[in-house]
């Protein structure tokens, strides 16, 4: 029998929080009847009033920046300033494409043997989001906000432990002043949402998905979407490599490095996982980092010391050190961390491992916590040949003093991006996504509100 309710749950204490009914399909139909009747209109509005509304959705996101940021903490468990944070850079992304979304969809002229060519941005109807629990808000508000300012329309599948969030998103959009089932949240049950999915993607309404989740989940969307020829674009998992070079500031990339490992208590995309260290300065960088790791707070995501929150979900915490136990009996050095604490909430303690090698599960596996793994290296090269010796493509960093040496590096790893001297972040303003198994396809900047719209060819 089919779960009637989807129960979310608060991970710092493990009491229940709410329960939601979920949708059947019949549901789910009446919704991309109703969402794309929003779309015809949605498609011909002007972009004076696009904007205007958008720009009422960002100011919407500030005046409710606490409450937002509480229920994000409550659900999913992150510390709240950085829910905080995560409100206000939704508001930021609402402004950007608020001003900058016409420019980037200007029709262009080009000119073809005396006759004028002409291509145009045409919106491309219901889009489907499928997306994780780490950015409950940022996640949507990246794909939805170009989608929408773009003409498109949106029906969203979040993640079911943070539907609190989907549907306060789904209020935001509806009071900001958009048509009231332009976007749509869809509540779907467990054992459906394989099924549910699938029967989205091939329906006619949909026209595209967009999922941010893990590589499982992006192959067995992507899939579907291949089958009914629809677009997609995918933000799947990293293993991302942060290169710490013998003429690095060790204080300083020690630093950068910590942070991008504790953000999120570790569970984001682009989070700094691998370090790939030179044997100079390997001893010193592992001092260092143990010292910063073991100083991080653990705690309570509604007291305003704690830097690391508990796992979102009791599973995630239970496979995240599974891969510490494997990769110690392996053979790695756990210098901190690494011991599950007992009582109430999915805590797992800020955690180094040294002399990684490849047969070990944190070499070649994303670790979605706060644990970090040491790999030593002799040389540049040797560096980059450890860092492309992973299934994924997402972020990277390089520490060093020299830029040209560092810049040499960064053009050879086989990433979406790389930051040097500074960590992996998304920004409206910079393309944002991954290669090889970490996906397709770009968000952010003009080339992400570019990825869901019709190019279209006139020729006169
Ligand atoms: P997940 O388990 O893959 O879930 C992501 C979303 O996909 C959820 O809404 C999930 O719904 C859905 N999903 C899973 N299997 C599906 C299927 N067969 N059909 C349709 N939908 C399906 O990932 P998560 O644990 O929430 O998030 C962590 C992962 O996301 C990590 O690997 C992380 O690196 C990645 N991530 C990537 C980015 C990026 O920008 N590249 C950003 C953030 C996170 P259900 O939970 O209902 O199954």
């Amino acid at each position: 029998k089919l779960n009637a309710m989807i129960v979310t749950i608060n991970p710092a204490t493990e009491e229940v929080l709410a329960d939601y009914p979920v949708m059947s399909q019949g549901d789910v139909e009446a919704v991309l009847h109703q969402a794309e009747q929003d779309f015809i209109q949605w498609k011909s509005v002007p972009f004076e009033v696009r904007r205007n509304l958008m720009v009422r959705l960002g100011a919407l996101l500030r005046d409710e920046k606490e409450q937002h940021a509480a229920l994000i903490s409550r659900e999913m468990g992150k510390p709240l300033s950085q829910a905080a944070a995560e409100v206000l850079k939704c508001a930021l992304i609402c402004d950007f494409y608020a001003e900058h979304a016409e420019a980037f969809l200007q029709p262009e002229e080009i000119a073809v043997d005396g006759s004028r060519g002409m291509v145009t941005f045409e919106p491309l109807g219901l889009l489907l989001g499928v997306m994780p629990w780490n950015f409950p808000f940022w996640q949507v508000f990246r794909f939805a906000v170009p989608a929408v300012m773009a003409g498109n329309g949106v029906i969203m599948k979040h993640a079911p432990n943070v539907t609190g969030s989907a549907i306060a998103i789904e209020d935001l959009f509806r009071r900001a002043g958009f048509p009231p089932h332009l976007y749509r949240t869809m509540h779907i049950a467990f054992e459906e949402v394989d099924r549910l999915t699938g029967f989205m993607i091939a329906h006619p309404s949909i026209r595209a998905v967009s999922l941010t989740g893990s590589t499982a989940a992006g192959m067995a969307v992507a899939e579907k979407a291949g089958r009914a020829l629809k677009r997609s674009v995918m933000e799947l998992g990293g293993n991302d490599p942060y290169l710490v070079l013998d003429d690095a500031d060790l204080e300083a990339a020690v630093t950068v490095c910590a942070a991008s490992r504790l953000l999120n208590s570790g569970q984001s995309c682009i989070a700094a996982k691998r370090f790939i260290v030179h044997t100079r300065v390997k001893d010193r960088f592992e001092a260092l980092l143990v010292a910063r790791m073991k100083g991080a707070k653990m705690g309570d995501p509604f007291d305003p010391e704690t830097e690391v929150g508990p796992m979102a979900r009791g599973d995630l915490r239970d496979q995240l050190h599974h891969q510490v136990e494997q990769s110690v009996r392996d053979g790695a050095q756990l210098l901190c961390g690494g011991v599950m604490p007992e009582g109430k909430g999915y805590f797992y303690p800020p955690t180094v491992l040294s002399g990684i090698t490849k047969s070990m599960a944190v070499y070649g596996e994303e670790t979605f916590g706060p644990v970090a793994a040491i790999i030593e290296a002799a040389d540049d090269a040797e560096m980059v040949r450890i860092a492309n010796d992973s299934p994924y493509g997402l972020g990277s960093a390089v520490f060093s003093a020299d830029i040209t040496r560092a810049l040499a590096i960064a053009r050879q790893l086989e990433t979406g991006n790389c930051y040097i001297n500074a960590m992996v972040k998304s920004d409206p303003r910079l393309p944002f996504g991954g290669v090889k198994q970490s996906g397709y396809g770009r968000e952010l900047s003009s080339y992400g509100i570019k990825e869901f719209v019709n190019i279209k060819t006139l020729c006169f």
